[in-house]
């Protein structure tokens, strides 16, 4: 059954113009893109967007990373869609992500790791909806 999961590529992939290779590694993966926009995401939008996260000793720095310039957010659909996700951006580390995703390939650090992927299809869900209408989802 189709699954939706979204993607955020991160600041430090868009400053590295590395924005477009990473959207064709997943369209080259089997994914549709049924809503997309860039983002500068606010301080109170990032900050709610990882709420999850708050008591976390990387919770500021995440959030000003996060902020600190344009981001992509992408909605996405496929069979599978969260796990066969998560699978091609490899672990949250970089160092720990197996060769050919796309953090090991674009990611810098384990906080400045290129993408964002939502973990459950529950959280997919509720991750598109924090960023698009149903009526910008085609
Ligand atoms: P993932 O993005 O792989 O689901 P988490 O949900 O655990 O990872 O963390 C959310 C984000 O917080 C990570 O993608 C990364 O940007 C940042 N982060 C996680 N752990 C650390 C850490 N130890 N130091 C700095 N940033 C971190
Ligand atoms: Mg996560």
């Amino acid at each position: 059954m189709a699954q939706r999961t979204l993607c955020i590529i991160k600041p430090d992939a868009v400053k590295k113009n590395v924005h477009g290779s990473i959207l064709q590694k997943i369209l080259d993966s089997g994914f549709k893109v049924r809503g997309i926009r860039m983002a500068q995401l606010s301080e109170n939008e990032a900050g709610k967007f990882y709420e999850v996260h708050k008591e976390r000793p990387f919770y500021n720095e995440l959030v000003t990373f996060m902020t600190s310039g344009p981001v992509v957010l992408v909605a996405l659909e496929k069979e599978n869609a969260v796990q066969d996700y998560r699978t091609l951006i490899g672990a949250t580390d970089p160092a720990e992500a197996a060769e050919g995703t796309i953090r090991k390939l674009f990611a810098s650090s384990k906080g400045e790791n290129a993408v964002h992927g939502s973990d459950s299809e529950e959280n997919g869900e509720k991750e598109i909806a924090f960023f698009f209408r149903e009526s910008e989802l085609v």
